[in-house]
């Protein structure tokens, strides 16, 4: 099905029997902030990088999977599979920085990156920009051998994980004064400080903190390409998540469809099997037809990028997969909560999990809103033909 090649199957079964081997510590993970016995964790991320499922969208050159973007789909896919954010070990590093990433930036942090000795995160959203990037206030002075960076973050995913950050500000003098630019802060530096971390709906071992990057120095090595750019890597990074968060949800809804079937073919109402009542088949009829529909846009907008498609083209198709597969499963997992009745309001059942962690998804990398103003204004640029 879905025109998978040999290799493509292959390695999405690995990247099944992956995720179906950490599904079990789900609820350990929900009783303890997401984290999993780290002896565990050990080697359940040894064995993701023997069996090549992590870096899947880094060039082998670099120790990377080299993977196709419609590969990278069905490994994330797998992903999704799992709650508590636990297939995140199957991560991505930052692809779209080896185009641009200097010399020096490669050995010191990408291929680091690459091998699991170093940990990205990124801090770009602030408390006053968070949809339109462009009214960012953080700063980037330049001085004689470097800038000095000020500002405060909000919401920088796995800063407690991470060995060096993407920091993104507005550049106060120079040429290019006011518009963006890239930065890479190592972690801990001086000058950077957690200003608090938040509690979120989800449970899950990576933080989400505010912090404050206070008369943080960094050299002129550490600017990421070229002052001005610096927006256009967020759109770069913007857009591969896009297609990573589809994919995820692709993997939840799949999960939560199976589980409350069998859940419904179990559970015995007042004549027969659940399953037997319409009003349930219903929910699952509808579930089953959005996931189908949910996969086949997202594995033509992959195939689109694998073929180098128009990059606007890509933009839009991202941001229909996108906007399309967290919506379809925000719905899938409400109806899966209301098959389980009240076991389903319980953490300890994966509907009530998913029901709670893939509320985000509508709102991370660019909101539901925001991706229907791109679709929509690339619909008026570019004609219907051009995108679907
Ligand atoms: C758990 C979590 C983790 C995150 N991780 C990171 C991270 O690692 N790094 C990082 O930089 N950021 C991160 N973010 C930030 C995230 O990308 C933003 O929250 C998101 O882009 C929305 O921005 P905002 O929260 O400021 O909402 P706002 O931009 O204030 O939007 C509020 C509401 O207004 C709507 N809206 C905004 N503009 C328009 C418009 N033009 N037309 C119609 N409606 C509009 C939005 O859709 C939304 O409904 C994270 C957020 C969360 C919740």
């Amino acid at each position: 099905m879905y025109g998978l090649s040999a290799t493509d199957v292959e390695l999405q079964r690995r990247a099944r029997a992956f995720v179906d081997d950490l599904i079990p510590y789900e609820g350990e993970a929900e009783e303890h902030g997401g984290a999993i016995d780290p002896d565990v964790d050990a080697k359940m991320r040894s064995r993701a990088r023997e069996e090549g499922l992590v870096a899947t969208n880094i060039p082998r050159e670099l120790g990377g999977g080299g993977c196709s973007m419609l590969q990278q789909v069905l490994v994330q896919e797998q992903v999704g599979r799992a709650t508590n954010a636990l297939g995140w070990m199957l991560s991505t590093p930052p692809q779209w920085w080896v185009g641009v990433a200097s010399e020096y930036q490669r050995d010191r942090w990408l291929v680091p990156t690459v091998r699991g000795d170093a940990v990205e995160c990124y801090a770009i959203t602030e408390e006053h920009a968070g949809s339109d990037v462009s009214r960012l206030r953080s700063t980037a002075r330049r001085v004689h051998d470097g800038y000095v960076l000020d500002g405060v973050k909000w919401h920088v995913t796995s800063f407690n994980e991470a060995t060096y950050t993407f920091f993104q500000a507005v550049l106060t003098d120079g040429p290019h004064a006011g518009t963006h630019a890239m930065f890479v802060v190592d972690v801990p530096s001086d000058g950077v400080r957690v200003v608090r971390v938040p509690e979120y709906s989800h449970t899950i071992a990576h933080h989400h903190p505010i912090v404050a990057f206070e008369g943080v120095v960094v050299p002129l090595s550490n600017l990421v390409g070229d002052e001005g750019s610096g927006m256009d890597y967020a759109h770069e990074w913007f857009r591969f998540e896009r297609f990573m968060v589809a994919a995820r949800c692709l993997g939840a809804a799949d999960r939560l469809i199976e589980e409350a079937t069998s859940f419904a073919a179990a559970r015995t109402v007042s004549d027969g099997p659940l399953i037997g009542h319409q009003l349930i088949q219903a929910m699952l009829a509808d579930s089953l037809t959005e996931l189908f529909a949910a996969r086949s846009l997202l594995y033509e907008a992959a195939r689109g990028v694998d073929e180098g498609r128009d990059r606007k083209v890509q933009h839009a198709q991202a941001s229909m997969a996108k906007l399309y597969a967290s919506e379809m499963a925000n719905r899938v997992a409400d109806r899966a909560v209301q098959i389980f009745g009240g076991r389903g309001y319980m953490r300890e059942n994966v509907a009530e999990r998913f029901y709670r962690e893939l509320r985000v998804e509508r709102i991370w990398e660019g909101t539901s809103e925001i991706q229907r103003l791109i679709v929509a204004s690339q619909l008026a640029k570019r004609g219907l033909r051009a995108l679907v």
